[in-house]
């Protein structure tokens, strides 16, 4: 098993050092290889994917990749900014099936910004395509606008699109996943307002017919934004469009308690993939030590779990983290009264001891 470690900028490599430190401890046979991606490969190579870490990326059997970005590069032309690199990754590999679980464990309910009794035991699936939509769609750019309400005056333009069998693959994953859950698809889209979501949606309709035991529903973006705050555990997985997807998972996230809680896996048809935090770089905590290092760290089990076919590796990562938050700790993101707050690597240290069978030291 050959894994690319790609811990990009700000918190990326606080957080990937804690996730390598923990994939060490498991006793599994694997060789890792780091490359730069992000704003440090801008600085070292001129590019934020240089064709040395896209190659290696192509060559691993997964990628576990930090975050990348940082507001100094914001003046940058599009091609050369940070998260460029992310957008180029899930090109190149085919990356079309992003999975966000959003998982609030039980000793984060008070963490969660929603009233405990909401997010209690909540356990959903949002399931976002990846290369498609408003994202990649051409063309796109400025110009001068021929009609419109303003003609004559400048402009800016993208194009949302989708093809059949990109909405299929993703429907098929989406049904697949859910025959593993509680059997029941929520695909959301904007039929009412948008042609490439009412094709989505009969898309969508056609490909169920094959899932007769999986019950699908439909919801429009705004009621599911709603309805994601209203009563979240009323949903089992989620299938969504890129742009829908990206705005409803992060809404999720908060759900949990934070977005430092939350992994993220991007496969390709034969289930290779990039493994996550969904967060950012936080470029705002970035060297302070304090960053959660848990989203990456249950981005490493996912890896283990869907692309290196390593399961048990995989629930004891996801056990370790359970006895580290039933023992107290947390980080800043997490923390409420009564519990220890830890930096970054003593929140690595406490997983890798809850692995090694270790006693998990806290002070009080
Ligand atoms: P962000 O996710 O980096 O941060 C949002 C907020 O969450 C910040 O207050 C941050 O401190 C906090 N946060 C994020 N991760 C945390 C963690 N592990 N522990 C504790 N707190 C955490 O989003 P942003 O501020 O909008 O973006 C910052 C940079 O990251 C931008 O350059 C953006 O483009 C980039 N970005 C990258 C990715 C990626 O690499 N996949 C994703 C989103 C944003």
């Amino acid at each position: 098993m050959k894994i690319a470690i790609l811990p990009g900028d700000g918190i990326g490599t606080e957080i990937m050092a804690e996730a390598v430190k923990v994939l060490n401890v498991l006793d599994l046979t694997f060789e890792t290889e780091t490359a730069l991606v992000g704003g440090a490969a801008y600085e070292a190579h001129g590019h934020p994917l240089p064709e040395s870490t896209l190659n290696l990326a192509k060559s691993a059997d997964a990628i576990l990749f930090g975050a990348v970005g940082d507001w100094k590069y914001d003046k940058l032309e599009r091609q050369y900014r940070p998260e460029q690199a992310i957008l180029g990754l899930r090109k190149h590999l085919g990356l079309f099936a992003n999975f966000r679980p959003a998982i609030c464990y039980e000793q984060l309910t008070h963490a969660s910004s929603l009233k405990p009794e909401l997010v209690a035991g909540l356990d959903i699936l949002i399931i976002r395509e990846l290369t498609g939509d408003i994202y990649f769609g051409q063309p796109r750019g400025r110009r001068t606008a021929v009609d419109g309400h303003f003609p004559g005056a400048e402009e800016a333009f993208d194009t949302m699109r989708y093809s059949r069998p990109e909405i299929e693959r993703i429907a098929h994953v989406a049904f697949q996943a859910a025959r593993k859950r509680n059997k029941k698809v929520t695909s959301v889209d904007k039929a009412n307002v948008l042609e490439t979501f009412q094709f989505w949606k009969d898309v969508v309709i056609e490909v169920h017919a094959q899932y007769p035991d999986v019950a699908l529903d439909h919801m429009y973006v705004d009621n599911a934004a709603m309805q994601l705050v209203k009563a979240p555990k009323a949903f089992d997985v989620v299938v969504t469009g890129n742009m829908f997807g990206d705005i409803l998972s992060d809404e999720a996230a908060m759900l949990t308690g934070s977005i430092g809680m939350l992994p993220s896996a991007s496969l390709d048809k034969s289930n290779k993939g990039l493994y996550e935090p969904s967060h950012g770089s936080a470029p705002d905590i970035a060297g302070k030590g304090i960053a959660n290092p848990l989203a990456t760290i249950l981005s490493a089990a996912m890896m283990l779990r869907f692309s290196l076919n390593q399961p048990q590796a995989a629930d004891r990562i996801e056990s370790a983290v359970k006895a580290v938050l039933s023992a107290g700790l947390r980080t800043g993101d997490i923390w409420s009264e009564g519990t220890q707050r830890v930096g970054t690597r003593e929140m690595g240290d406490a997983v890798v001891a809850a692995i090694t069978g270790k006693t998990i030291t806290t002070k009080s």
